[in-house]
């Protein structure tokens, strides 16, 4: 028989079998190495078998005698058969609960071997539901104690099965897996090699070891990642120029002049961040973080004009029509009569505009592009993009930030570009997936805001809080709703429902309006410019305005449903209000059916701290939910948890850099295989093709 290798079908093994091959094919476990890449979820501790009388109650126990007495007893749900089981130093007594078919099967006078939970019962010693064997004539040896692994399974293979394959295979897979790591890279860290590693998690000799081979294989998912990072950020730094803007004197005066109001202290130091970066040919890679309401707008608006200054463009991209509307509105205001000229582009820009726009914009004609990612299609080029800026980060991924930067990138030039992102990221998270981007923070709020209330309330509570409304309206304030979804979607109330509800009740008479994705640009632009001005007392909407909308007089945010909606969402929404001087109140209506809902409604009161909420967020839904597979733009972590690897992750970013600062590349024959898995891993998502 030849021997196997990893990419054998299992089915073809053996001692698997193809009834069990074709079932684990299913689970995508068809491989070898699939199926030793298969890791168990969690480990049970079995006793070494023992004489009756050693047994200890409250333990998982193993014992092997003779039965000597058997009996069927009980009626109904209570039907059980008993057993008793005898060895020279004691009697167990055996109870399967709606195993009545046992009595065909276990006779006095047979040998078994039971496994299972001790319990004492009156004067008996007894084991119920115990696993056993009938042992026949060979006496198979007695069972030292060990750690079993427990495998996620499904219902066509459950873990014992998987647990026999991988079992009838691991001897021979070992020596075939290959180390991507040195022996004396491994030992610096204290780390198993791989085959090692594998060993430990399937077949570990104790309890200690599954945790050692899970530092290591979580290391790795985390330097493989790192590396990329690292090893894109080397190839921007040292192989490609970004322009150098002007931040002298004099651009400084007349872009301050521009803005409405001081920046904060923050916003200086951010701002100062921001420009001693794109002064210089090092093309610019830096996280803006700052709270909902921190004033991003208006530092990007810095940099931009710090762009057009230095006769280059620039592009500001964000995450919904309505919020880039909403940026070419206010930006566009704030240059009004200068020779700035600003455009907008989303995918509703009528053809014939946009062709127009197209043509000027590669034509340099125009100097700051806003749009949504159709900024990203094709057709879209710059005549000479200095800066490209990503409102709210969260909602792009790394391939955006990398398409956006080739906009303007060709064999030796490429933009600064900047993220801006209002979801704090935890920290952990931070240096996983922008572990190539610089960070600065906005730690400060303009002054004057004097912060939110958030209240949670039930269902019955609604007519108060529209009350509430109404009297908040007749003062002349403004309020938003958001309803979850404007699809009629079992009880929910969808945006109709809840707008016709309040114009003919507690508002009635009042000027409310809807505002949803589905409309038109135009007749959201109207709909939101009456709103900023005043001519619309409540706005009754969906998430769309989740992020970015801006009208310092609306100071009551009414949430219906508000258990359905993640943490990161609620924050947003509570960062609509409280952003002028007036005191603003956050109405959060729900009756969380989860623990997780409550737990998010809990926090929200809480705390008004959009990086504690990030983490507590974190904490409740796992890396996973907070940020998908799909918004991140990179593959999911299957061993490392970014909750509690801290520690590793910072293992895993130093021994990154050092090691792309040694070798940029990763080009030296002992790192071929290395290279390989990272470009696998990553290669796509971190777009590396052009690195090397
Ligand atoms: P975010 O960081 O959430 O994007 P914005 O840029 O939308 O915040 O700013 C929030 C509000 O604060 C806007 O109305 C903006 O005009 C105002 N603002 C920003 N910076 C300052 C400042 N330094 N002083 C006063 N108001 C400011
Ligand atoms: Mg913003």
């Amino acid at each position: 028989v030849p021997g196997i290798e990893l990419t054998t079908p299992v089915w073809t093994v053996g001692a698997i079998g193809a009834d069990l091959g074709r079932r684990l094919g299913q689970m995508g476990l068809g491989a070898v190495g699939q199926l030793i890449a298969h890791l168990p979820s969690r480990y049970e501790r079995e006793e070494g078998e023992a004489p009756i009388a050693e047994l200890a109650v409250g333990t998982v126990v193993s014992a092997r005698g003779e039965v000597t007495a058997t009996r069927l007893a009980g009626f109904g749900r209570k039907r059980r058969f008993e057993a008793v089981l005898m060895d020279e130093t004691g009697r167990l007594d055996l109870v399967f609960f709606n195993q009545a078919y046992l009595h065909k099967r276990i006779h006095p006078g047979q040998r078994l071997r039971v496994q299972g939970e001790l319990r004492r019962h009156g004067e008996l010693m007894q084991l119920a539901n115990p696993r056993f064997e009938l042992i026949g004539d060979d006496e198979p040896e007695a069972r030292e104690a060990r750690v079993r692994p427990v495998y996620p399974a499904s219902e066509a293979v459950p873990s014992r099965q998987i647990e026999g394959a991988v079992a009838a295979v691991l001897d021979e897979a070992l020596p075939l897996i290959e180390d991507h790591l040195s022996e004396t890279f491994r030992h610096e860290r204290n780390m198993p090699s791989l085959r090692e590693a594998y060993r430990m998690v399937h077949a570990p000799a104790d309890e200690d070891e599954p945790g050692a081979a899970r530092r290591r294989l979580a290391y790795d998912e985390l330097l493989l990642l790192q590396l990329g990072l690292e090893m894109r950020r080397t190839h921007l730094r040292s192989k490609l120029r970004a322009p150098a803007l002007r931040w002298d004197e004099e651009v400084q005066q007349r872009v301050r002049a521009r803005l409405p109001f001081e920046l904060t202290p923050a916003q200086e130091r951010v701002l100062g961040e921001i420009a001693g970066d794109l002064s210089g040919e090092v093309p610019t890679n830096r996280l803006i973080q700052g709270d909902v309401g921190s004033g991003k707008t208006a530092v990007a608006l810095c940099a931009m004009l710090m762009a057009s200054a230095s006769g280059k463009q620039a592009a500001l991209m964000a995450p919904t029509a309505l919020l880039a509307e909403q940026h070419a509105a206010s930006i566009g205001a704030m240059l009004e009569g200068s020779r700035v000229r600003v455009e907008l582009l989303t995918g509703s820009t009528p053809a014939g505009e946009r062709e127009a726009l197209l043509a000027d914009l590669d034509a340099g004609r125009i100097d700051i592009l806003i749009g949504t990612h159709a900024l990203l299609t094709e057709t879209v080029r710059f005549g000479e993009l200095g800066v490209a800026i990503i409102d709210e980060q969260h909602r792009f991924g790394v391939h955006q930030r990398a398409r956006l930067r080739a906009k303007a990138e060709d064999e030796a030039t490429t933009p600064h570009v900047l993220v801006m992102t209002a979801t704090p990221i935890p920290r952990t998270l931070a240096i996983t997936l922008f572990g190539d981007l610089d960070v600065s923070v906005i730690d400060e709020l303009p002054p004057g805001r004097r912060g939110v209330r958030t209240r949670v309330v039930g269902r019955d509570q609604r007519e108060k809080v529209y009350a509430f409304v109404r009297r908040l309206v007749e003062r002349g304030g403004q309020a938003y709703v958001v309803v979850p979804t404007i699809e009629a979607e079992g009880e929910l109330e969808n945006l109709r429902t809840v707008l016709e509800e309040l114009q003919s009740g507690a508002l009635g008479g009042r000027r409310v309006a809807a505002l949803h994705g589905r409309m038109a640009r135009d007749e959201r632009a109207h709909v939101m410019g009456r709103f900023r001005s005043g001519l619309i007392d409540v706005l009754v909407a969906t998430t769309v305005i989740e992020v970015g909308v801006d009208v310092p007089n609306a100071t009551a945010m009414v949430v219906e449903h508000a258990d359905r909606f993640g943490l990161a969402q609620l924050h947003q929404l509570r960062g609509r209000v409280g952003r002028g001087s007036r005191a603003s109140v956050c109405v959060l209506i729900g009756e969380p059916t989860t623990e997780e809902g409550r737990q998010r409604l809990d926090a929200m009161r809480a705390s008004g701290d959009g990086f504690v909420l990030a983490e507590r967020d974190f904490e409740l839904r796992g890396p996973g939910e907070v940020f998908g597979t799909q918004q991140s733009g990179l593959a999911p972590m299957k061993v490392a948890d970014l909750r509690r690897d801290l520690d590793l992750l910072k293992l895993a970013r130093r021994d990154a850099r050092a090691w792309i600062a040694a070798s940029p590349e990763l080009g030296r024959p002992d790192e071929a295989l290395l290279r390989r898995r990272l470009f696998k891993a990553h290669g796509e998502d971190l777009g590396l093709g052009d690195v090397g």
